[in-house]
């Protein structure tokens, strides 16, 4: 088995400037290192396209992956010191559009905002205030209507906010997200986005110093969209500007691995990254993966929360579904 863990924001909350992003504390990062330390062997993502390639079994029985998403300035600051201090190697999978643009993700600004303004009823109230004014142009449906189909408790998050990210991640049609997330996030969160996104992101200057310490850098798309919603055009303009982005740092091209934005995929798309050199893809299923049984371009992974936090715990099966995953 092959535990592959998932994580997004790792930084200093409490001395944050949003203390409220849901992200992993440094102290609990660096227990679950302590916990992954005594329990399992960090294995390379090289070592795992290896097994991949040839038997699962070159891999020991306890390997961990460890993967970090969206590019985040933190994986700089904060992660890529405590790994390297481990020897080990981090995967991150960078979407190119923020570092290249100085852009703030939609799905980014969805946290900020939520971070920045406690009451959520407040945003869900003005969301469906500015839904209201595109609804005739893009012919969307009443807020009963979304609700209905969209508001349920996830694994982390109660159904309002359930409801107001899925609406602003995919729901509503680009063009109005992107309205709505940048209306919102000029009023809770700052008007000057090139400079957030300087302080969000990492550089490319960065990522390639993170190569170069034998860091893995993978695709995470350019926009971070839903890569299976998109035509095949728009999914080669994704990959390719991912692609250009690895050359450009001096990372592999040929053979590279993805991590889907929203751990979204179906087969044609995955038949394109496939083509284009892909060995490896990452989902957001939950489970530890089995590379006898998983697809390669489809494995499961853990999300940091699943994973204990401390060097002393007792490893605990993951329950998926009511079973142990
Ligand atoms: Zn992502």
């Amino acid at each position: 088995m092959l535990t592959i863990v998932m994580y997004h924001y790792v930084r200093d909350l409490e001395r944050s400037r949003f203390p409220r992003i849901k992200g992993l504390s440094l102290e609990a990062f660096r227990g679950q290192l302590d916990y992954l330390q005594r329990r399992h062997t960090v294995v390379t993502m090289e070592e795992v396209m290896f097994a991949v390639e040839g038997s699962p079994a070159d891999l020991p029985d306890d390997a961990a992956l460890l993967t970090f998403d969206d590019g985040f300035i933190d994986h700089y600051t904060n992660v890529l010191p405590l790994l390297d201090e481990r020897g080990w190697q981090g995967s991150f999978f960078v979407p190119t559009r923020p570092l290249l643009e100085k852009k703030v993700l939609d799905t980014h600004k969805l946290h900020f905002i939520l971070a920045a303004q406690p009451n959520t009823h407040a945003v869900f109230d003005e969301m469906l205030d500015l839904i209201d004014e595109y609804r005739e142009r893009y012919d969307l449906l009443s807020a009963d209507e979304y609700w209905e189909r969209l508001a349920q408790p996830s694994r982390f998050d109660p159904p309002e906010i359930v409801f107001i990210k899925r609406m602003l991640q995919t729901e509503l049609p680009e063009p109005v997200r992107a309205a709505i997330c940048d209306r919102l996030f000029s009023r809770y969160v700052t008007r000057d986005e090139e400079a957030f996104a300087a302080e969000l992101y990492v550089s490319v200057d960065q990522l390639r110093i993170m190569q170069r310490l034998g860091m893995h850098i993978g695709v995470h798309g350019e926009t971070h969209s839903r890569l299976d919603r998109l035509g095949p055009e728009c999914r080669q303009r994704e990959i390719r500007s991912s692609l250009e982005l690895l050359g450009r740092i001096g990372a592999d091209t040929e053979a590279w691995s993805i991590a889907y934005p929203f751990g979204a995929h179906d087969e044609a798309l995955r038949r394109q990254v496939r083509s284009a050199g892909a060995k490896i893809g990452l989902t957001t299923e939950v489970a530890r993966a089995d590379l006898w049984r998983h697809d390669p371009l489809q494995l499961p992974r853990l999300d940091t929360n699943d994973v204990p936090k401390q060097f002393s715990s007792a490893r605990v099966p993951v329950m998926v579904g009511g079973a142990a995953a």
